[in-house]
């Protein structure tokens, strides 16, 4: 069980900077000797919507130029890719690609290619807990490794999005919802992305906490500044260090839980070995979304009935009307047809929505947001 984890300042997003964060925060690890001229590298962003970097909803490209320089000057080929939710096709991921600043860092260095292959493989993983078979994006076959470069994010159903998550990625994104649908269970959900990442198993992860996300995360929430580069070999104890930035404990985030009961990592960053200040970095007052007492809740379900338990849950909700276009994305997207359109606006129906929050992820203007009810905010205090 690999515990070591690095965190280091970077102040901004400036390509010396990031070059500077990078070396430092990756010298524990041996930098990147373990580069071979020729290899081929996937850097495997968080490029989930069309936003731009400055939303902090995705990787932000200063840092994944920074880091494609550092492999291309080893002789390295590097790939640039993510599956986001919607089509995993060339002409709506190139859209995603541009808006989120990768495009152009193709265009600027030599030996970095944006990833255009879109086929879908078939995995079978016996070994996994949930997830033995599943299709996956097939570009991912063509690494050596996988780097997976994270942001560190608030997340409506997961209540915190970092390396872990990242490789939902891996995941074509029609394919998404359908994973959704039949893991509703937070706690399972968040079984098939501790399998995913011990399937994928990353060569390295780091995570963009220059600016993470707060509020309503994972792609309508508000840029919050930590000032932090993180990396680690293993992505369940970079994201036990992120979360802990953010003041969540294992127990507060489904996939920090699922490794713990695994055995992948401790249940305190206390058992980490951190190169760097860690508690220099948190952020005490970070606007997050626990999951944990919904997750509690549901494990006494049967002592409560329905009506209570929908009560207690978070769920999603059409918070901001004005800001709604009536695109029908969440109608979409939702995999469980829980949402109808009315005159152009969403309404959801409480008994049939499984609370996978894909309508609040994929809004492209964040018109929906994650409630809690009165008694659901006093028991998470
Ligand atoms: S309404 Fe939203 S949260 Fe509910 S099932 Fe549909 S997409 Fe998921
Ligand atoms: S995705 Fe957002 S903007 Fe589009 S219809 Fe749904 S709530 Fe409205």
């Amino acid at each position: 069980m690999e515990l070591n984890v690095s965190v280091v300042p970077c102040k901004e997003y400036s390509l010396k900077e990031a070059l500077s964060a990078l070396e430092t925060a990756l010298a524990p690890f041996g930098g990147l000797s373990w580069v071979k001229s020729g290899m081929k590298i996937v850097i495997k962003a968080n490029l989930v919507m069309f936003k731009s970097p400055s939303a902090a909803a995705t990787t932000h490209p200063i840092l994944v130029e920074a880091l494609s320089k550092m492999l291309t000057s080893r002789g390295a080929q590097v790939i640039i890719g993510d599956s986001p939710g919607g089509l995993f096709t060339l002409p709506y991921v190139s859209r995603i690609y541009s808006a989120t600043g990768m495009t152009a860092i193709e265009k600027a260095n030599d030996g970095v290619v944006l990833n255009r292959n879109f086929d879908v493989g078939q995995a079978n993983y016996p070994e996994a807990m949930l997830l033995k078979q599943f299709q996956y994006t097939k570009y991912l076959d063509e690494a050596d490794a996988i780097i997976d470069f994270c942001k560190l994010k608030t997340h409506g159903m997961m209540a915190f999005s970092g390396a872990c998550k990242n490789m939902f990625g891996a995941i074509p994104g029609t394919r998404k919802p359908e994973y959704h649908y039949h893991y509703p269970k937070h706690s399972d959900f968040a079984d098939i992305l501790v399998d995913l990442a011990e399937y994928f198993k990353p060569t390295l992860c780091i995570a963009d906490a220059v600016y993470g996300m707060e509020g309503n995360g994972p792609t309508a929430g508000t840029p919050r500044y930590i000032g932090a580069l993180l990396a680690s070999v293993n992505p369940h104890a970079l994201d036990l260090a992120g979360a802990h930035l953010m003041g969540l404990s294992a127990a507060e985030v489904p996939t920090l839980s699922a490794a713990v009961k695994r055995g992948l990592i401790p249940s305190s960053t206390q058992e980490l070995c951190i190169y760097g200040e860690l508690e220099n970095f948190v952020v005490s007052d970070y606007k997050t979304v626990p999951a944990r007492k919904v997750t509690q809740i549901r494990s006494h379900g049967k002592l409560l009935n329905k009506t209570i338990e929908t009560l207690l849950n978070h769920r999603p909700v059409l918070k901001y009307p004005d800001r709604c276009v009536g695109c029908g994305e969440c109608f979409r997207t939702c995999p469980a047809k829980a949402i109808t359109m009315v005159d152009k606006k969403p309404i959801i129906n409480k008994e049939t929505c499984i609370r996978c929050f894909c309508c609040q992820e994929f809004c492209p203007v964040g018109a929906l947001a994650v409630h809690r009810s009165v008694i659901a905010r006093m028991l998470s205090k």
